[in-house]
C-alpha cells in the first residue's frame, strides 16, 4: 500500500493506480471499497459531541466527509502534487468553492478574457453581483498582470490552454508576479490533467478540475475537485463545500477512482488522436485554420514544452464558409459525436459559439476571440482512420471546399 511518504517516488502513472488508499480494502480488495451512506453512527453521545466538535478521527455525514470520497481526494492530491484535496459534486463546484474561499465583497480578480462559459457567467455575473470586481484581459503576460492589479487585487485565475481558444498561459512568471502583491493563484487544469501539466510545480496555490472529463474518462460521472495546500484547502472544506454543499456522492467518487486506473493510457491515447486529426485537418482544403497546442508553429510551442507534455486532446478549425459551412458539417457527422464536454472515449465536437459559451452575447464572444464559426473537437479513444472517415464525409457535405486555400 502507498502511504503519504511514498508517492512521490513514484511515477504518476502508477500513482493514478495505486495511491494514496485511504481505508483499510477488506479481504484485500483491489477496487476502493464504496461507502454510499449518508451518515454514519457514532457509539455514544461522547463520541457524536467529539467529532462535531472536529476531535476523532471518524466520520460524521457525508456532506462533511465520506471515506470513498476521501480516498478519491488522496489519489488526486497525490497526482497533482499537492498536500490535500476536496472533491465536488461538479467542475463548477470546484470552481465556485475556490474563487468563494478566496474571495470577499470589495476583491478584485484578474482572468483571460476568455473562459469556460460558466466560469465567464460564475465571474461576470454571480461574483459581480456580490461585489466582486474583475478585469478580464486579452492576454495575459506579466506586462497586462501588472498594469492590471490594483491594491484590492486578491485572486489570479488562468485557465491553460484556454477553452476554447487554446492559447496557452505561462503560469510561473504570472504566479511570481501575483505572490509578490499577495494574490492567489488559481489555475483550471482540466484540460491538460496532472500528466500533462502540473501547475502547483508552476507556482499555483489551488488548481480545479472538472472531474466530469478525462480524470473520470467515460462520460457517466458529473464532477470537480481543488488541489492545493492543507491550510487552504481546510477552509475551503469548512467554508463553501460544507455550507454550498456542491457534495460529490461516493458512487460517482468511485466510479472516478475506477476510470484514474486507466488515465495514463487515455490520455495518451487521446493526445495521440489529437495530433493525428489536427495534422489531417490542416491539410483539407475544406479547412481554414486548425489550432492544437502540439503544434510546433502554435504560438506557445517553447512554453509548451517548458509546461506541458505535449499538446492535449482537444483542437480548434474553422471551415472556409464560416458558421453555415460549420452547422452543415456537424449535422453530417455520424461517428463522432455532436456533443459538449471532453475527456470521454468518444469524440465529441462542439460548436462554442451556440454551446459551451453561448452566455457570452455576440460582443463578448468576439473580444473573447471566439469566432461564429469555430468548432471544437475534444478526441477520444477511437481508431484514428474511423474518426478521419468520418471527418471526411462530413467536410465533403459541409459544402466548404475551396481549393487552393490551405490552413495557416
Ligand atoms: N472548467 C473547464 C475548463 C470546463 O471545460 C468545464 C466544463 O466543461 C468546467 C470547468 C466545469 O465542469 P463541470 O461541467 O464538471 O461542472
Amino acid at each position: 500500500m502507498v502511504t503519504d511518504s511514498q508517492p512521490a517516488a513514484l511515477h504518476p502513472e502508477t500513482v493514478a493506480i495505486h495511491g494514496r488508499r485511504h481505508t483499510e480494502h477488506a479481504h484485500g480488495a483491489l477496487a476502493a471499497p464504496l461507502f454510499q451512506t449518508s451518515t454514519f453512527s457514532f457509539h455514544n453521545a461522547a463520541e457524536g459531541a467529539e467529532r462535531f466538535a472536529g476531535g476523532g478521527s471518524g466520520y460524521v455525514y457525508t456532506r462533511l466527509g465520506n471515506p470513498t470520497v476521501r480516498e478519491l481526494e488522496e489519489r488526486l492530491a497525490a497526482l497533482e502534487g499537492a498536500e490535500d484535496a476536496v472533491a465536488f459534486a461538479s467542475g463548477m463546484g470546484a470552481v465556485s468553492a475556490a474563487l468563494l474561499a478566496s474571495l470577499k465583497a470589495g476583491d478584485h480578480l484578474i482572468t483571460s478574457r476568455c473562459l469556460y462559459g460558466c466560469t465567464h457567467t460564475l465571474i461576470d455575473e454571480t461574483l459581480a453581483g456580490f461585489g466582486i470586481a474583475a478585469t478580464r484581459l486579452a492576454a495575459i503576460t506579466p506586462a497586462s498582470l501588472n498594469a492590471a492589479l490594483r491594491p484590492e487585487s486578491r485572486v489570479l485565475y488562468l485557465e491553460t490552454p484556454v477553452n476554447p481558444t487554446l492559447e496557452v498561459v505561462d503560469i510561473a512568471p504570472l504566479a511570481a508576479i501575483a505572490h509578490r502583491r499577495g494574490l492567489t493563484v488559481i489555475v483550471d487544469n482540466t484540460f491538460m490533467t496532472p500528466l500533462l501539466q502540473q501547475p502547483l510545480a508552476c507556482g499555483a496555490d489551488l488548481v480545479v478540475h472538472s472531474a466530469t472529463k478525462f480524470l473520470n474518462g467515460h462520460g457517466d460521472v458529473i464532477a470537480g475537485a481543488v488541489c492545493g495546500d492543507r491550510e487552504r484547502l481546510e477552509a475551503l472544506r469548512h467554508g463553501p463545500l460544507k455550507t454550498v454543499g456542491a457534495v460529490l456522492d461516493p458512487f460517482a467518487a468511485w466510479l472516478i477512482l475506477r476510470g484514474l486506473k486507466t488515465l495514463a493510457l487515455r490520455v495518451a491515447r487521446h493526445q495521440d488522436n489529437a495530433g493525428r486529426l489536427a495534422a489531417w485537418l490542416r491539410r483539407r482544403p475544406e479547412v481554414s485554420q486548425v489550432t492544437w497546442p502540439g503544434f510546433d508553429d502554435h504560438p506557445a510551442a517553447a512554453l509548451r514544452s517548458r509546461q506541458m507534455q505535449g499538446g492535449g486532446a482537444l483542437l480548434t478549425f474553422e471551415l472556409h464558409g464560416g458558421y453555415d459551412a460549420a452547422v452543415r458539417f456537424l449535422d453530417r457527422l455520424e461517428l463522432c459525436r455532436l456533443a459538449v464536454s471532453l475527456g470521454d472515449a468518444e469524440t465529441l465536437v462542439e460548436h462554442p459559439a451556440s454551446m459551451t459559451h453561448a452566455t457570452y452575447g455576440a460582443e463578448a464572444l468576439a473580444a473573447a476571440g471566439i469566432s461564429p464559426g469555430l468548432i471544437r473537437l475534444a478526441a477520444g479513444l477511437e481508431h484514428p482512420a474511423d474518426l478521419i472517415a468520418d471527418l471526411e464525409q462530413a467536410l465533403a457535405a459541409s459544402g466548404a471546399d475551396r481549393p487552393g486555400r490551405r490552413a495557416a
